[in-house]
């Protein structure tokens, strides 16, 4: 456990967790972070300091974009040393996508940094916030040995940490809005806080913390649907600058086998630009060549997303483009896992 001399940093986003509703609209609004926080007064009993720092225009996440990941991940840097682990505070809409887009970014993160947010706001009588959030911080500051338990970007919702690569927000109204299908969470909350210490991800021993400050934005989901024409898959592959595509195929990294189809594939990987196969099912893996409908996509070389969500998949590309990872390298690197996003094989 933590003691009152581990420090924690709140870092405050947006979302329905600090937000109160406008009477006369009837829709939720951003609050004052200090309000905010003056209506948990249970964060001064926990076995650990905090301080906040918010951003100044506290979004709804529907208005994130790797800009506001970058920023996130320079307050990160900018504090690392000073605290012992790190709470973001988010809208739960676009959560996925920035916890994925941070464990990219923080390169030999050593510390936690869990995201929380809440279905409810805070200030509301049934309200999901206050656990979420006290939980977040129990779990930012505990430690063994010496050294932080969790070591890399986490996300907590209704009694789970997950890693925040892995998961998906996957319902709009009940409190457990968050699943991880395809990797274990880390964390139950229950009346004790059980950690299954063989799923947390081991940084690497002695190495300094990277931050990466560009994501570029080249990038577009594709999600085939039976009916897709010529025009729309020309259209998009068509984009001008577009250097990379996640294409949300059929179970195990399925899609069409018309002429048409291959051969605007086929072009558009001439073109240079990078196509990642990953499934649209919620669970479960690419395994191109398992079936005849994606022999062909194997052959044209598509990258396996193998069992990446579209969330990680889109931010690694947007990532790994930014970093400027050359074309001959791209698709080793993209099937690697470089935060425990996907399977190693
Ligand atoms: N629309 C909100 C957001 O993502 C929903 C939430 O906070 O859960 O910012």
């Amino acid at each position: 456990m933590g003691t009152k001399e581990t420090q924690i940093l709140l870092i405050y986003t947006g979302g329905t967790i600090g937000m109160v509703k406008d009477y006369e609209t009837n829709a939720l609004k951003a609050v004052d972070f200090k309000e905010l926080l003056g209506n948990i007064p249970e964060l001064n009993q926990l076995e650990c300091t905090i301080d906040a720092l918010s951003l100044s225009q506290p979004l709804d996440s529907s208005n994130m974009d790797p800009s506001h990941y970058i920023h996130i991940a320079q307050m990160i840097e900018t504090h690392y040393d000073a605290y012992d682990g790190f709470v973001v505070l988010h809208g739960s809409d676009t959560m996925s996508y920035t916890a994925s887009a941070l464990g990219f970014l923080l390169e030999n993160l050593a510390k936690p940094v869990i995201l929380t947010g809440s279905q409810l706001p805070i200030g509301d009588l049934r309200t999901d916030a206050k656990e979420n959030l006290i939980t977040s911080v129990q779990i930012a500051a505990l430690r063994k040995n010496n050294r932080p338990v969790v070591q890399e970007v986490g996300l907590y919702f209704e009694y789970k940490l997950y890693r925040g690569n892995r998961t998906t927000k996957i319902n709009a109204d009940h409190f457990q809005a968050f699943a991880s299908l395809n990797y274990p969470h880390l964390i139950e909350s229950g009346v004790h806080l059980k950690t299954f210490d063989q799923f947390f991800w081991q940084p690497k021993k002695g190495k300094k913390l990277v931050v990466h400050k560009k994501m570029d934005t080249n990038v577009v989901v594709l999600k085939l649907f039976p009916g897709i024409n010529k025009r729309v898959l020309q259209g998009v592959l068509g984009i001008e600058g577009l250097k990379a595509v996640v294409l949300e195929t059929y179970g195990s990294g399925n899609a069409p086998t018309a002429d048409w189809f291959l051969q605007e594939l086929q072009k558009a990987i001439a073109g240079g630009i990078h196509i990642i196969n990953v499934t649209q099912c919620s669970g479960g893996s690419v395994a191109m060549g398992q079936y005849e409908t994606s022999t062909h996509l194997k052959k044209l070389q598509l990258i396996s997303g193998k069992d990446i969500t579209t969330e990680a998949a889109i931010t690694k590309a947007m990532y790994m483009l930014g970093a400027a990872v050359s074309e001959k390298h791209f698709r080793t690197v993209f099937e690697t896992s470089l935060r425990g996003e996907m399977r190693q094989n």
